[in-house]
Parts: C-alpha cells; structure tokens; sequence
C-alpha cells in the first residue's frame, strides 16, 4: 500500500489550524505505516483527547479513542489480548505525560511492546492553550497569564529514566526523520518512544509573541540539536538544548512475552 491509502482522504482536509505540526506528523505515520507495511486489518491506533487526539479519524486502520491520558492502558490491553497487532498510540504532552503521567511512567517500566508517538506543543492546544507539564519556565498561558513559575518535564529524560526500550526525538517539519523514527520505534520490541516537538501557532505561539507560525518553527529549530553534533558540543552550548534523533536503543524483554513465559509456567505448575 502506499501512504495516501492509509488516510481516509474524504476526511480531508484536517481540523487542525494552519501553521499547526499535526498535519506533519500525519503525514510521517501514514509515510512509516507504508515503509513498515502495515495492513490495515492488523493496525490499532489508540488515541486520547487533544487536538492531535483526533489523528485517528484520518487513517483507514481500526482505532480505539480512549478518555484523556487513558490511551496507554488502553492500547496495553489491546497489545496483552492480541500480541500479533500492530499498536501505536498517539498522544499530546497534556494527554501524554500530564494528565496520563502515571499511565507513562508504567507502560516505560513495564517496557509494553507499544510504539507512543507524544506530540509536544507545550499545552493544551483544544482547551485553550492551558500550561501542561512540559511548558517551559516564564511562558505565557491561558493559565500562566504572568509567566509560568513551574519547572518542565523532558520527555525522552523521562522515557529513558523509567525504563523505555527506544526514546528518540524529532521536529514536526522533518517529516522523513520522525517517519524514520516511528519506523525505527515500531520494529523494536518493546515500549518506543518518539517525541515529536510541534508548534501550536494558535495558543502557544500568540501567548509567547511569535504571532506568525514561522517564528515557532525557527524557535523550536534554534533549540534543535542532532545527536551526532552534541558529542562536538561543550556542556555550556548544550545547556536549554534538546537533542534529536535516536537518544535511546536497548535490548530488554518485554511485558508481554514475560507475561506469556509466567501463564506458561503456572499452567505447567497446574498440570504437575
Ligand atoms: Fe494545533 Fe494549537 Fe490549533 Fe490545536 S490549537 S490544532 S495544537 S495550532
């Protein structure tokens, strides 16, 4: 199949304001859904609530669209009941890793065979541009009208810190780097993680005097570091920097086939 025959094109265009990443991203998913050649039958996409929440409604693939920050325990259900199915799951950093916290930090550790794809446009875009837990330091918010006074979550540190097989991170407008990334995330076993940093014009950017979605794009790419250019960097250069690329690549077992190796040894201990 082709990238365009996993999108529902009498869906399009999207809803999603001009200048924002999502359309983006999409692109790079339905891109990797091609590389990969996923069918359309063995594909899940499970969703939260958010603005990129929404993605699923664009792909022909079968999806589950879960309440907010609930889509990993959800898609972890689906991956335990039917181990042969392809499960990606999609998020925003307020679904993701703000309210759906807990559920992250789990689904890391437990390493669940699950490809998270986390947009991250530093708040709630759909409710009006409230601060999440990775808006920056001093940003302006619908609920940080004076600056934010909290600290930010990374979320790569946070996937690596609690046990993800595969953190990577990319821009939204580098559309074949996340395609690779989600390609790379998807045939690893194990609980993948990619990050990708996208802008939201409308909230975001309106709320940090970078009116027009340019000065987003170029922010975010001034604050972009490839891995491979950070090794030539001192500490000070890369200090407020996030780095691109693959951040994090391990082998571990994961939740799923040690879940299958536990029923198997108790139905054995049964039948002894
Ligand atoms: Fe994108 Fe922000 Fe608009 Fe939501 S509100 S669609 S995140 S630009």
């Amino acid at each position: 199949m082709r990238y365009m025959d996993y999108i529902r094109q009498d869906k399009l265009p999207t809803y999603w304001c001009a200048g924002c990443g999502y359309g983006q991203v999409m692109h790079a998913m339905a891109r990797a859904f091609e590389k990969l050649d996923f069918s359309l039958e063995n594909t899940v996409i499970v969703s939260g609530i958010g603005c990129w929440g929404g993605v699923d409604a664009f792909f022909r693939v079968n999806a589950f669209h879960g309440t907010h920050g609930r889509a990993l325990p959800v898609a972890t259900g689906i991956k335990l009941a039917n181990p042969g199915l392809d499960v990606i799951v999609v998020m925003g950093d307020g679904d993701g890793v703000t309210i759906g916290g807990n559920h992250f930090i789990h689904a890391a550790r437990r390493n669940v065979d699950l490809t998270a794809i986390v947009c991250n446009n530093y708040n709630y875009g759909m409710t009006g541009g409230q601060y999440s837990s990775t808006t920056p330091p001093d940003s302006v918010t619908a609920t940080s009208r004076y600056g934010h006074i909290e600290e930010s979550f990374d979320i790569c540190q946070l996937a690596q810190a609690t046990g993800a097989s595969f953190v990577a991170r990319s821009l939204s407008e580098n559309v074949f780097q996340t395609m690779d990334l989600i390609v790379q995330g998807a045939r690893k076993k194990g609980f993948s993680m990619i990050e990708v940093l996208s802008p939201c014009p409308t909230y975001y950017g309106r709320n940090n005097a970078m009116k027009a979605p340019a000065e987003l794009y170029r922010q975010l790419k001034r604050l972009a570091v490839p891995i491979e250019a950070a090794d030539r960097m001192s500490q000070e250069q890369l200090m407020g920097k996030l780095l691109t690329g693959v951040l994090t690549n391990r082998e571990c077992v994961d939740y799923g086939t040690k879940y299958r190796e536990l029923l198997e040894k108790a139905q054995r201990g049964k039948e002894d």
